[in-house]
């Protein structure tokens, strides 16, 4: 369907062109906003059949939503977006370091290095050794 609209010197254009023209150095969508609309459908839900107020919880998150979409300031959209994916990541390595721990937990210990936290693992049932950490290279015994 066409629909023609006048444009801003008088020019008649069609609707999907003056929207484009409209959107034309603005930010748009990217994965964030993607991510909050899920949240702020899934608050709605929630809100609407157990507690209100975070229905209201779920509409500001739409308003940023929309606001994100009309923002000329790619700069803050794009820090917003680096923030958002850094918890992500953190997320995801963190539920897959579980999934790891449950499906080597009969061959692999996995422990942590006294001196760095780092996360370390070793073949089970090999008694006391010696551990030598790959980031700190400090050396501890443990038991495997
Ligand atoms: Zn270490």
């Amino acid at each position: 369907m066409l629909i023609l609209v006048y444009n801003d010197d008088e020019r008649l254009i069609s609707l999907y062109d003056r929207f484009r023209s409209f959107m034309e150095g603005r930010y748009g969508t990217d994965e964030l906003s993607f991510a909050l609309l899920i949240f702020a459908l899934l608050m709605n839900l929630i809100g609407g059949f157990f507690f209100f107020p975070l229905t209201i919880f779920s509409y500001l998150i739409y308003i940023f939503v929309f606001f994100r979409l009309f923002s000329k300031n790619f700069f803050a959209r794009q820090k917003e977006l680096g923030f958002y994916l850094g918890i992500k990541r953190q997320f995801t390595s963190f539920f897959r370091c579980i999934q790891m721990k449950i499906r080597d937990r009969k061959t692999l210990k996995y422990f942590r290095c006294p001196h760095c936290k780092q996360q370390l693992r070793a073949p089970r049932g090999k008694g006391k050794i010696a551990v030598t950490c790959q980031k700190c290279h400090q050396t501890f015994t443990t038991k495997t």
